[in-house]
């Protein structure tokens, strides 16, 4: 586990407290303050904030376009930017919303705040069906088909500023008065707009108060006071011009040249789960999509499991693994709802998951979790021996931790969906990456062109190791297997998923699959790309499911039907490398004197295979991280605000590895 005692645990999220005021407007009771005016709101939005920052002008002719927003509150300013975005004939192809909001409110609270506006309704109901429960960290929504990205960035406004990096191209400030929330007008917040702007930046907001006028031009705006509209008499507008700000990423982590904002073409080598949320990250973005798939068929390797747990891997106290699980929790649901709705049958069943604490340190582990962890309730829910006995159907004696939006679906039902609309060329391995001029050639072993793309995502597991740019990757391979075993009398009343350190998926056409070894294996054993299933590992199954539930499945001794194994790739601290592919020999030239622990301002920026990324190392929990690792790297490639916090960008990089044996000396 990534674990870091420097790293805070995650915010708490206030509550606004929110309430309708007597005019029907929506406000605050904790800021004692509106939202918005009821009846004038969307004419002073359009006003103050898309006026204000010229937005139609600046945007004519980019192919995206970046709004930031401090205090996202009801969205009625995103709402409006939306509004104006669809509109125009001449919008860019995305636009990118990003808002940070602290006390966030929920569905049911933003659901009736739009209705002075019918015109808002198509898309108000759009983003009240996408919005997330709230839970500190990045949120992106895709709305619009995709066109529109709103990133909501949960927490405390500094904090959550001071994590994100990206090219913003205009700031809505919209935090209440600042003599009633001074942090929100804080000159260190006014500084981290400045770092995170350019030299076409706008900005605007309501306040004209002086002191925010001298903290924003101490900051590096420029800015004056305009005539506001209805109740608001005047409103500031202004634009960057301070210097460029110096990156606060280590050189080694470097974010990578932009491939090509606009769509391009792709090659993603691997059908499994990685390489299937690779290219449904892609395709969003309007990308055209070649896969290589070296078997007849998709996901034919450790993705080729019956069943796989919907449930994030949760850490007690602050941990880099911890925050990555708890981000692409929420973009995994996300990801599956877009799936559904657009009429694509994953084989999911919501029917919860149960975590089990088996033990006495289980037991304080989860209270630990509970207290510390990303997940508030009722995304998780800690519950007694006997409410985990109502929710399970079973006679249960532990205590537990509850995910009631969990279950299991099927990995390859999953990858065929997030494959639609992509080319496969299936039997086909590739051998050689070969660059040509701006595009990647890749060959198979006998110098045959399988593709030219400008764009590739190495995605195929272990075998991402095996070209000449990336042997050096770490990866080890652990062997799963499941096991299916018949129901008994008191297993078939099973109702959700158990888990503990092994799992027992409840009864289908009676029988349950029940899981899961996660052994080691030799780097000479690796050869062996599909393992043959065997009888230990389903006896090792068994007894896990005799620890979770003494008797269940009649003391282990049901009987087998069927048994699925497969490698499955791992990394060193069990995060995924999800991000562009370094140089392995200029990381060790240019990053050398690492050894001997020289500033990291010394050394030049990180080398790239230009336009080759990687995302493997998904582990056991494939389902979960590949959608937040393949939009993390769709993001890389197409100069997108990244969906995480910088502390995770640099902890899924594929150098973190080179860099961390530099420093140890490994090298
Ligand atoms: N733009 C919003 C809309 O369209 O409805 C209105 C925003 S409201 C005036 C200000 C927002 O800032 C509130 O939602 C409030 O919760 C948020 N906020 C206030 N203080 C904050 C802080 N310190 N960190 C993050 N968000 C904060």
């Amino acid at each position: 586990m990534t674990r870091n005692s420097s790293l805070p645990l995650p915010p708490a999220l206030g509550n606004a407290q929110f309430e309708t005021g007597p005019c029907g407007a929506p406000r605050s009771r904790l800021f004692n303050d509106t939202y918005f005016d009821n009846e004038d709101g969307w004419a002073e939005s359009r006003h103050a904030f898309l006026r204000g920052c010229d937005v139609e002008n600046l945007w004519r002719g980019r192919d995206r376009f970046s709004i930031g927003e401090t205090g996202f509150g009801t969205g009625l300013n995103f709402l409006a930017a939306w509004h104006a975005w669809k509109a125009d004939a001449h919008r860019p192809q995305r636009l990118n919303y990003i808002s940070v909001e602290g006390f966030p409110l929920t569905s049911q609270e933003l659901t009736g705040c739009f209705s002075a506006w019918p015109e808002l309704a198509p898309l108000a109901a759009e983003l009240i069906r996408h919005y997330p429960i709230p839970q500190s960290g990045y949120h992106r929504l895709f709305l619009a088909e995709g066109q529109v990205a709103l990133t909501l960035l949960m927490g405390p406004v500094l904090g959550m500023l001071e994590s994100f990096e990206a090219e913003i191209d205009a700031w809505f400030l919209d935090g209440f008065a600042p003599d009633r929330n001074p942090d929100m007008w804080q000159p260190n917040v006014l500084k981290e707009l400045a770092r995170l702007s350019h030299d076409k930046t706008r900005l605007a907001t309501f306040t004209v108060a002086s002191q925010v006028r001298r903290d924003l031009q101490a900051a590096g705006f420029r800015v004056e006071k305009r005539a506001g509209h209805g109740k608001k008499l005047e409103v500031l507008a202004g634009h960057f011009s301070g210097p460029k700000h110096k990156s606060r990423v280590e050189p080694w982590f470097t974010p990578p040249a932009t491939v090509t904002r606009g769509g391009g073409h792709v090659a993603v080598i691997g059908s499994g789960l990685a390489g299937a949320a690779t290219a449904y990250a892609f395709r969003r973005r309007g990308w055209a999509i070649t896969v290589i798939e070296r078997h007849h068929e998709i996901a034919a390797e450790a993705s080729a499991t019956p069943a796989a747990i919907l449930a994030p891997r949760l850490t007690a106290g602050a941990s880099l693994d911890g925050a990555f699980y708890s981000a692409a929790w929420p973009a995994l649901l996300t990801l599956l709802n877009d799936l559904e709705e657009n009429g694509f049958d994953v084989g999911r069943q919501r029917c919860g998951v149960l975590r089990l604490a088996t033990t006495k340190e289980e037991e304080v582990r989860h209270l630990a979790i509970m207290t510390e962890a990303a997940l508030p309730d009722p995304i998780l829910k800690w519950v007694t021996a006997a409410e985990a006995s109502d929710l399970a159907g079973i006679q249960l004696s532990s205590s537990g931790l509850y995910f009631p939006d969990g279950g299991y679906l099927s990995p390859p039902l999953l990858c065929a969906a997030l494959l639609q609309g992509a080319r496969i060329l299936m039997n086909r391995t590739a051998a050689q990456l070969i660059r040509n001029k701006d595009n990647w050639q890749i060959k198979d072993k006998n110098g045959t062109t399988l593709v030219t793309a400008q764009c590739v995502v190495l995605a195929g597991g272990l075998d991402c190791a095996s070209f000449q740019l990336s042997r050096w990757l770490p990866l080890s391979a652990r062997r799963g297997q499941l096991t299916q075993v018949s129901a008994t009398p008191q297993s078939r009343h099973l109702r959700c998923v158990l888990t503990g350190d092994g799992h027992v998926i409840p009864m289908v056409d009676e029988h349950h699959v029940i899981g899961a070894t996660f052994d080691h294996v030799h780097q000479d054993e690796r050869d062996e790309t599909q393992p043959t299933p065997d009888a230990e590992a389903d006896a090792h199954n068994r007894a896990l499911a005799e620890t979770l539930v003494p008797g269940l499945l009649s003391g282990g001794k049901t009987a087998t039907k069927k048994s699925w194994a497969g490698l499955r790739c791992t990394t060193l601290d069990h995060l995924p490398l999800a991000g562009p592919l370094p140089d392995h020999a200029a990381y060790l030239s240019d990053f050398a004197d690492l050894r001997h622990g020289h500033r990291w301002s010394t050394y030049p920026n990180a080398r790239y295979h230009e336009g080759v990324f990687v995302l493997t190392g998904l582990g056991a929990h494939g389902v979960v991280a590949a959608p937040l690792a393949a939009e993390l790297l769709a993001s890389h490639v197409c100069g997108d605000p990244h969906p995480v916090a910088q502390s995770i960008v640099s902890a899924l990089h594929p150098g973190r590895f080179i860099v961390r044996d530099l420093k140890r000396q490994k090298a």
